[in-house]
């Protein structure tokens, strides 16, 4: 195994690979110790060229998606983990001084590149990222400090078509997205992302999971999907973060490998981080997690083909609509499909700088505005793929003022 400084290639696959399509970036085994990540992903890969003639589903998500695969983001790491200490989590470099640096400690040095990236960073204060170069969570001396880190940054904007990503980790069985990480004092998260990402991420996160499921009835519970700060704890300067909140990127994360119910002993079995490749494929093995997680992956290229294709425009409504009422009423949003409102009721004209409209608290529907003197109310939706509804623009004062209207007329006690 050769010392020197490793090449990570990017796997691109797709007809089109010329920015038409949307971009869908695979990154796996930022984390060495982590084998099951990277097999999915090449099953993923396999999948998408060996059934590319013959599989007309196949077909559709090639000719429709720009694909980047990074089977392993840590290769030094990755081979110092099959080859001489398998629980080694970060990469190779060495930022530590002093007795720390002696080669006998190289079991604990490296950065924990999935805590290296800039929004929500240690370096801000947010938890889980560690100053210590002995660490498993080291963030590294700076945001991007690391060169596989600076990698990721440099292909999702070289390929701006890239608007979907997925970090996958092992083990545990959890899928998440925003917010991922919080401030301890007060936990203070990063944003939580729009109303209508949320439910774009929900809606997603459906269908990844059915697909899953489809393999061997694996069932990720719902304790287990949501922003990953609210369903694991708070990962500072993560991936997922930094590509949503600077680039736009649907960034998912998860974790393959959930625990598996053995009937024969009435117990569930936990995954791990290096199970047994083969074995009873009903229970915990490398060979099953990977061909249910690759399930998954393929059913994210469907919703990006999906994304891509749409340009519907959603509408929306409030509950009860506009109209005169004998007294106070509580009224809220609908929309048509997963989208964000922004709305006004000062009379102005709604913006993308107004108001959105949110939940009342995490994991919960719209909120419900009492309404008990006459208001008129201005929006407008924007879905996930960018479509405004009646194709209203927000940005200048166009005179056709397209966006909605309603008033609530509370009639005089
Ligand atoms: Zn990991």
């Amino acid at each position: 195994m050769p010392r020197g400084p490793a090449t990570i290639p990017v796997l691109r696959i797709g007809k089109h690979r010329d920015g038409r399509n949307p971009g869908v970036l695979i990154q796996a085994q930022d984390h060495a110790r982590e084998w099951v990540p990277a097999t999915t992903s090449l099953e993923s890969a396999e999948r998408l060229v060996h059934n590319y003639r013959s599989d007309r589903e196949t077909k559709k998500i090639v000719d429709n998606t720009d694909i980047f695969f990074i089977l392993s983001n840590n290769p030094d790491g990755a081979n110092y983990s099959f080859y001489n200490f398998a629980s080694q989590r970060r990469n190779m470099t060495n930022h530590c001084a002093d007795d720390n640096a002696d080669p006998a400690r190289r079991n604990s040095w490296g950065v924990d590149l999935n805590r290296n990236y800039r929004v929500g960073s240690a370096h801000d204060g947010y938890s889980g990222g560690s100053n210590s170069c002995i660490s498993d969570t080291y963030q590294g001396p700076e945001k991007l400090s690391e060169p596989e880190s600076k990698n990721i940054i440099w292909l999702v904007e070289k390929y701006s078509n890239i608007k979907f990503m997925m970090s996958v980790h092992s083990n545990g069985g959890q899928l998440f997205w925003q917010p991922g990480a919080y401030i301890a004092d007060g936990r203070i998260t990063t944003p939580r992302p729009p109303l209508g990402d949320e439910a774009f991420y929900w809606q997603s996160a459906a269908r990844i999971l059915s697909q899953v499921k489809a393999h061997r009835q694996t069932v990720v519970t719902p304790e287990n999907v949501g922003g990953s700060s609210d369903v694991l704890y708070s990962s500072a300067g993560n991936v997922r973060e930094d590509l949503y909140y600077t680039y736009g990127i649907y960034a998912f994360g998860w974790e393959v490998g959930g625990s598996v119910y053995n009937p024969a002993t009435g117990n569930w079995q936990g995954g791990s981080f290096q199970p047994a490749w083969v074995g009873n494929p009903d229970l915990v093995s490398g060979h099953s997690e990977t061909m249910e997680y690759a399930n998954g992956i393929m059913e994210m290229f469907r919703i990006a083909a999906d994304w891509g294709k749409d340009h519907q425009k959603p509408t929306s409504q409030l509950v009860p609509g506009g109209g005169k009422y004998p007294g106070p009423v509580d009224v809220r949003f609908e929309t048509s499909e997963p989208a964000t409102i922004y709305y006004t009721t000062d009379g102005s004209r709604p913006t993308l700088d107004s108001p959105r409209y949110a939940a009342t608290e995490f994991r919960e529907p719209g909120r419900v505005f009492h309404v008990t003197e006459t208001t008129t109310f201005h929006w407008f939706s924007v879905d996930s793929a960018g479509n405004i509804e009646q194709n209203y623009d927000p940005s200048k004062n166009d005179r056709r003022n397209n966006y909605r209207t309603a008033t609530i007329t509370i009639a005089q006690q």
